[in-house]
């Protein structure tokens, strides 16, 4: 009897796990990261700093990342006792992320969480599942006479930036999303894409159609700048910055994430009625999907960088409240073990796909102190909306509304 209830607990051991959509092959697909022998503080932890009206947000998404995305790229970048500028923020908290169909959301629905406070389906932009529009964060910062931006390194029209300015039914239509783009009336837009904006018979386009995005934003009173240098230097009101026909390149970025951040802050804090910013680290979650160790820990890099430009910023503007978080976590991702030198670490991967693992948040700024604690990712937007007095948040325009 013994053996028989030892067999039936090694069949559970074996067969028990498997039944997620991962193949067993790549459960336990492990890859190593050799840790930094050097003990690097990107800057100073973060104090709590006293409650005031916040002026401006900045809203800042790294897709795909969890809690061992982070902490493998401090080990590789500062080292086990280091601190990378994620954690030097005040107020930690947890985010759970399900959508409305499925407990492990995608980018859509899970920026649509933040954007309008709402649960979705997966793939949908900034509508309920009927295909209402819900208001976004954003429109009622525009509407309040804030300036906007939204920065990522994924194309403009991918499903988080998407989901802050545009309103569709599925992720995938990436010309209607530029289309909407294009009137959105986003004062900064930064990021890749350019590929949903130029014509069919232009090189590079993968329109299906003639129109010409470019002129149309500059019809809309737009500057357009197609390289690092000519962001730099441009100093309009309004800015469409598109640096790659899809998503930036990860190897050799130009401009990083920083330098786009960079540029989005100095524009938006130009005026005197603040600004809301969503800044995202798109490509965290592309490394995850490719179990590619060396992706993420790059992108980790650059999102963190960014991170250091706005905790700089917040840091002399103290009405600036700072958000960090993600939308899901890619992956399973883990650390699975050490060698004996605590020189090298195995990070093991359970899935190429979306995990529903609840994802860290990060804040500093005025009142960051309520976001401690487990969060539903459709608070966290009810939360900013309520700081900044937008009344009527949630709101989902139905006829009659
Ligand atoms: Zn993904």
């Amino acid at each position: 009897m013994k053996k028989f209830l030892a067999l039936i607990l090694i069949a559970t051991v074996i067969f028990g796990c498997n039944t997620s959509s991962n193949t067993e092959e790549n459960i336990l697909n492990t890859e190593q990261l050799v840790i930094a022998s050097e003990t690097t503080v990107k800057g100073q932890r973060l104090s709590l700093i006293a409650d005031q009206p916040i002026k401006n947000v900045i809203f800042m998404i790294g897709d795909g990342t969890g809690i061992a995305q982070l902490y493998s790229g401090q080990l590789q970048e500062v080292g086990p006792n280091g601190y990378l500028h994620a954690q030097r923020l005040p107020i930690t908290g947890i985010v759970k992320t399900h959508a409305e169909d499925d407990l492990i959301t995608d980018s859509a629905s899970g920026a649509t969480a933040y954007s309008c406070g709402i649960k979705t389906k997966n793939g949908v932009i900034a509508q309920d599942s009927d295909g209402n529009e819900c208001v976004t964060l954003l429109e009622l910062s525009q509407k309040a006479g804030m300036k906007t931006g939204l920065v990522a390194t994924s194309g403009v029209t991918h499903a988080t930036p998407a989901s802050f300015a545009t309103h569709i039914d599925s992720r995938n239509k990436y010309s209607e999303i530029a289309e909407q783009l294009v009137e959105s009336e986003v004062d900064v837009i930064l990021g890749g894409g350019l590929e949903y904006f130029l014509p069919l018979d232009s090189a590079g386009s993968n329109r299906a159609d003639q129109l010409n995005l470019l002129s149309n934003f500059e019809e809309q009173g737009y500057a357009i700048v197609l390289n690092r240098q000519a962001m730099i230097e441009e100093n309009s009101d309004k800015i469409v910055g598109l640096f790659s026909p899809g998503g930036l390149p990860s190897e050799n970025r130009i401009p990083s994430l920083s330098e786009m951040t960079s540029k989005a802050v100095e524009n938006l804090s130009s005026k005197e009625n603040g600004f809301f910013l969503m800044v995202e680290g798109s490509q965290i979650d592309w490394g995850g999907h490719a179990n590619n160790t060396p992706y993420v820990l790059r992108e980790v890099k650059d999102f963190d960088d960014a991170i250091g430009v706005v905790l700089s910023f917040a840091e002399q503007n103290p009405g600036t409240l700072v958000i960090i978080t993600s939308d899901h976590e890619t992956g399973g991702m883990t650390i699975n073990g050490v060698n004996r030198e605590n020189t090298v670490v195995d990070i093991a991967w359970a899935s190429t796909g979306h995990t529903g693992t609840p994802i860290p948040l990060m804040a500093y700024g005025p009142h960051a102190v309520e976001f401690s604690g487990w969060w539903d990712n459709t608070d966290i937007g009810k939360k900013v909306a309520d700081l900044l007095g937008f009344e009527n948040f949630p709101l989902v325009l139905t006829e009659g509304n």
